[in-house]
């Protein structure tokens, strides 16, 4: 057996494509949608993260700017930074790029933010929203995630889905959106006794735990469908998932690639809610689009 790809490089090609329309039609209406991405200091990945964002959203017509503070910057600086993009009515998407420095905490950075603009879905108001089922903004990969298992026709409801990883970014979130989907979920992290133990029930298994291919063939079910967001280096320096792709190819029903996976469709979310805010934007003024 050959598991299908889940390209998610394809997938949110398309879905890009339906967010541009809605683009234009803002921009035809006078509301050019805008995205204020803040990056605090000199982490490699992030440069490229924000980048690639910001590439995105000028091929679908969203505005951004991209706000970049020395690793030293203090809290008041920040703060002040996104007060002012709080008060900005071009911008209606802010997102900060994690991890912060040590001497930021990422609550008292994330709080600052209007819930409004918060397009990755990370302040805690959104996150309870979240939790209570009434979404304002669901987190870009967690999103993203659920629109992959949707693209392979996989029915969520009653089936067994093990989450690895309990961030409050990835997993965490991800586990309330299949259990809002009707799975049953288990949520592992790395005090779980026997993770293969429950991998090996996961009709649906997401791993995100930032550990190059530390989950084997054996420990995926004939037939899963296997969403791998971890990225990591190999001895080799190849960008690889969590998940041993070429014996998930053999195993599982679908996989998602890394790269070229769960990537892609983060920031294609990212796209989309920070449309959604723009909208939101445009009715709160009465503007019909
Ligand atoms: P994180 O905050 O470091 O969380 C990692 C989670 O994995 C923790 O809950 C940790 O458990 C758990 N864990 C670590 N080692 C484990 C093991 N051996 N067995 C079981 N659980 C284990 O990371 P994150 O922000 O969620 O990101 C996870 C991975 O996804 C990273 O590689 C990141 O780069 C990637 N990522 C990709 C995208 C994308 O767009 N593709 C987006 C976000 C993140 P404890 O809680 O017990 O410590």
């Amino acid at each position: 057996m050959t598991a299908l790809i889940i390209d998610g490089k394809q997938l949110a090609q398309q879905r890009r494509a339906e967010w541009k329309l809605r683009a234009d039609r803002l921009n035809a209406a006078g509301i050019a949608p805008g995205l204020a991405a803040v990056v605090i200091g000199d982490d490699p990945a992030s440069k490229v993260y924000v980048r690639n964002k910001i590439r995105a959203c000028r091929e679908i017509g969203i505005r951004s700017e991209e706000h970049a503070l020395a690793a030293d910057s203090t809290l008041d600086i920040v703060l002040a930074l996104i007060d002012r993009l709080n008060a900005d009515a071009g911008i209606h998407g802010i997102l900060v790029q994690l991890p912060l420095p040590a001497q930021l905490a990422p609550l008292a950075v994330l709080e600052r933010m209007s819930p409004e603009k918060d397009v990755d879905g990370l302040h805690p108001h959104n996150l309870g929203r979240l939790l209570s089922g009434h979404a304002r903004f669901v987190p870009c990969t967690p999103a993203g995630i659920m629109e992959m298992l949707k693209s392979t026709g996989f029915d969520l409801r009653g089936k067994e889905a093990v989450v690895v990883g309990r961030s409050a970014l990835v997993g965490k979130p991800a586990a309330l959106l299949l259990l809002q989907a009707g799975a049953t979920v288990t949520l592992c992290h790395s005090q779980t006794a026997d993770l293969a133990h429950h991998t090996r029930r996961a009709d649906v298994l997401v791993c995100a735990i930032g550990k190059a291919q530390a989950i084997g063939g054996e420990m995926i079910k004939f037939g899963a469908a296997v969403i791998d967001v971890g990225i990591s280096r190999s001895h080799e320096g190849k960008l690889v998932g969590d998940v041993d792709y070429g014996a998930a190819l053999q195993r599982a029903g679908w996989v998602t690639p890394v790269p070229g996976g769960v990537g892609p469709m983060t920031i294609a979310m990212l796209l989309a809610n920070t449309i959604v805010s723009a909208e939101r934007h445009a009715a709160k003024q009465g503007i019909a689009l």
